[in-house]
């Protein structure tokens, strides 16, 4: 399955789908970005947007209820988990 093939597999459920809300806002605009916030925490396909925003590094908006500084740490706890299983 490739990555596009996975994000249209998810994205259909979206909570974000018809959402008004601007998911790329500016990264000062903390209104903005806890209204996205918002949308995400209902979202039903939040963990599969969060994943692939980190795998595909995406490096502006909210992805999974996650700002891009966020989503570099979490993609740093992510690699330390890996290095210390293997
Ligand atoms: S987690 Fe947020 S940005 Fe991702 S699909 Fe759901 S509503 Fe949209």
């Amino acid at each position: 399955m490739t990555i596009e093939t996975e994000i249209v597999s998810w994205r259909d459920d979206a909570a974000c789908i018809d959402s008004k809300i601007d998911f790329f806002p500016n990264p000062e605009d903390v209104a903005a970005i806890s209204a996205a916030k918002e949308i995400c925490s209902t979202c039903p396909v939040a963990d599969e947007c969060l994943t692939y925003a980190i795998e595909t590094r995406q490096s502006e908006g909210i992805w999974g209820g996650h700002t891009p500084k966020e989503r570099v740490k979490i993609r740093r706890k992510w690699s330390e988990q890996v290095r210390r299983a293997s």
